[in-house]
């Protein structure tokens, strides 16, 4: 049996954190949070970078073990396929999955965040200490420093310490200063695209403007846009573009070179940003990168988890699902160990190749939608995978298996899912855009056959 007594302190009260942190406290732990920002239920602070999130099987598997989900799943809109915008603004539907109930959910961030700051404070009210940034750790003494909004530092002493402080963890920088003695292992490697967030408001009688049930994408080669609905009936756009180039972020420099873009490129989606100047140029850009590091554990004395142990770009719509995953799994290995030791040690080994391979199929997916969702052969395919998964339930393609089927770890649904994805390219690659129910099973078996 593990020490009950322990207490769980965890730096950053965001997605990861707060969801670890209910269902610590739910397993009746003592458990103190620390988060650096000021308690976004009494001001009007940002919940963050991206104001919507898509939320899918993996993340809903985890709410469900806190018996979230269903307040949650109330407040999101089901997205059940892609919306192709192509330039003359025809429009392509891309449904995600032929089987009932396979769609995944806009939910916003700050309501996701703030149902669980909810629940935790119901548990143990103050729980979560605001205005107060992790600054340095020092394991071998178990002593952590704090700063509060003052610039006061606090010290406090530590038996487990989780890093669930984002991808800029401050928890994490412990560990590169222990890099010899940890033989820590860490990578951020740049993407050369900016995001920016606008916004599509409600139109007349408060009226979705687009198809409410969708993620919308624009996708235009090497650069695209995409837009997920709100409940107040708006989408906020997310714009992808390289920092540099001939179609980039460094050209739009003013309203005219920005209108002529949109008017360019994004034609029909132009009159419905009516403030498209004001925020293009006011809100922040945002960065994309992956970070990968390991080992994510200090004995048991402190852990990374979430963002703090993998950053990835969002185009597999998988950041926080994979967090809240970690959350999953975590939550089992604590029936299974005897020990802290054995539970971080096992947490760190066997999430690191699933989070690897995430951050990499985000990589590959960032093609797709930008790129390959526009092309022929490509919609061959994702014709021929709907026609497979409606004649043969059982067969998953790699996007249904990463979304939608929390039993197969990311790492096997990518293995798996790269081999099908040659198949079925290389099948697509001809015309042929019908097949017989035949020539279906003749494809499902050589998919059953792969080796793997
Ligand atoms: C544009 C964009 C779109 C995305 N879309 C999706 C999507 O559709 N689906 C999906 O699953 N994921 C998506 N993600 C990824 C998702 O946002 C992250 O994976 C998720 O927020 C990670 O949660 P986290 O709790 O680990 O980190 P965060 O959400 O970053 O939370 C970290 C918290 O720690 C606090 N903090 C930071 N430093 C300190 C410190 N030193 N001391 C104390 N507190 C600290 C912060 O204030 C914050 O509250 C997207 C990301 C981006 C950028």
């Amino acid at each position: 049996m593990i020490d009950q007594n322990r207490t769980i302190q965890i730096a950053g009260s965001g997605l990861v954190g707060s969801l670890l942190a209910l269902r610590l406290l739910q397993r009746g732990f003592n458990v103190k949070v620390y988060e650096s920002r000021p308690d976004m239920r009494k001001s009007s602070i940002s919940a963050g970078r991206s104001i919507n999130l898509a939320l899918s099987h993996r993340g809903i598997q985890a709410l469900k073990s806190a018996g979230l989900e269903k307040e949650i799943l109330e407040n999101a809109i089901k997205m059940e396929g892609r919306l192709i915008h192509d330039l003359e603004g025809n429009l392509t539907f891309q449904a995600y999955s032929s089987r009932p109930g396979e769609f995944i959910n806009s939910i916003s961030r700050r309501t996701l965040n703030v149902i669980l700051m909810d629940a935790i404070e119901k548990i143990k009210p103050n729980a979560i200490q605001f205005n107060t940034q992790l600054k340095k750790i020092n394991s071998q003494s178990g002593i952590a420093v704090l700063e509060n909004e003052l610039k006061q530092s606090e010290e406090f002493t530590f038996d487990l310490l989780i890093g669930t402080d984002g991808a800029a963890s401050a928890c994490r920088q412990y560990f590169m200063e222990q890099s010899a003695r940890l033989h820590f292992n860490y990578s951020q490697v740049f993407q050369n695209y900016g995001y920016k967030e606008l916004t599509i408001p409600p139109g007349p009688n408060n009226k979705f403007l687009l198809e409410k049930n969708a993620l919308h994408i624009w996708p235009r080669g090497h650069f695209m846009m995409i837009a997920l609905p709100n409940p107040d009936a708006t989408f906020t756009a997310t714009l992808f573009l390289p920092y540099h180039g001939s179609e980039s972020f460094e050209v739009l420099k003013n309203e005219d070179q920005l209108v002529t873009f949109f008017n360019t490129h994004f034609k029909d989606a132009i009159s419905l940003i009516p403030h498209l100047t004001q925020e293009f140029f006011q809100n922040p850009t945002g960065h994309l990168y992956t970070v990968k590091c390991s080992p994510w554990h200090d004995a048991d004395k402190v852990l990374l988890m979430g963002d703090a142990a993998h950053a990835i770009i969002p185009f597999y719509g998988q950041g926080m699902n994979c967090g809240f995953e970690d959350v999953f799994i975590f939550d089992q290995l604590l029936d299974q160990n005897p020990d802290w030791n054995s539970i971080c040690k096992s947490f760190s080994e066997i999430r690191k190749p699933n989070s690897d391979a995430i951050a990499d199929l985000a990589e590959d997916n960032f093609i797709e939608m930008r790129d390959k969702v526009a092309d022929p052969v490509f919609q061959r395919k994702r014709k021929l995978e709907m026609q497979l998964e409606k004649q043969f339930p059982e067969y998953y393609s790699k996007y249904a298996m990463v979304t939608f089927r929390p039993d197969i770890s990311y790492y096997d649904a990518m293995i798996k899912g790269r081999k099908q994805d040659e198949l079925l390219m290389n099948i697509c690659a001809s015309e042929k855009s019908e097949w017989t129910e035949s020539e279906l099973k003749e494809i499902y078996n050589k998919l059953v056959n792969l080796s793997l």
